[in-house]
């Protein structure tokens, strides 16, 4: 499993040394959360703050858009430097737009659902999508829907798509999780708050 820990769990007043030490400690992924207020609640930070940080390391950025019209801004992250755009299946563009968009930068994409949305919404889009997307949600109600879109992926034979789960994976968790399909783990405070965030990456890795 590859694991990618959300820079939301990071301390903000040095967000460059933390994507560093992540780095460092074996991370294979940086995952940014962008959140405008609007199609959630929160607001985070967006492209210029990712631009800022890139060059703290060579892996590749995830930036997942919680955001209401991902289209509008799609240069913006890619100018910023993200490697992986993820976006969401409820989100206010159109999908099949956003999906080309997103290719057209040399950008893989990816679609991410909310807990409550059930899988089949991104089943149309299977096809189009380059790896993963997130389901954003917490261990084991999760669970059915990763192993659902699996299914449906593998039927098709869609064997590039990743399956990322977005938080609430822990020690605990982690085998159920790789057993349903998920390839990428996102975590927080299990790497970011770790004694020794190698060791708990590692262990991630390991499944
Ligand atoms: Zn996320």
């Amino acid at each position: 499993m590859k694991i990618a820990p959300s820079l939301l769990s990071c301390d903000f007043s040095k967000m460059g040394e933390e994507i560093e030490r992540m780095d460092l400690a074996g991370a294979d992924w940086m995952h940014l959360d962008v959140m405008d207020g609007h199609f959630v609640p929160n607001i985070t930070f967006g492209a210029p703050v990712i631009k800022a940080v890139r060059k703290f390391s060579n892996r590749p950025f995830d930036v997942h858009l919680m955001i209401s019209d991902p289209l509008k801004y799609i240069d913006d992250f890619a100018d910023a430097g993200a490697d992986i755009i993820t976006f969401h299946v409820e989100c206010d563009s159109d999908i099949d737009d956003t999906i080309a968009k997103i290719k057209s930068r040399g950008i893989k994409p990816g679609l991410v659902l909310k807990p409550n949305t059930p899988a089949w919404t991104v089943f149309p889009y299977l096809e189009k999508l380059d790896p993963g997307f997130g389901g954003q949600s917490f261990m084991p109600e999760m669970m059915p829907k990763v192993k659902e879109i699996k299914r449906e992926c593998q039927r098709r034979g869609l064997n590039n798509i990743l399956i990322e789960a977005d938080g609430g994976i822990g020690r605990d968790t982690i085998e159920q999780a790789s057993e349903a399909g998920v390839d990428v783990c996102v975590a927080g405070t299990a790497v970011f708050r770790a004694a020794d965030p190698a060791k708990a990456i590692e262990l991630f890795k390991s499944f």
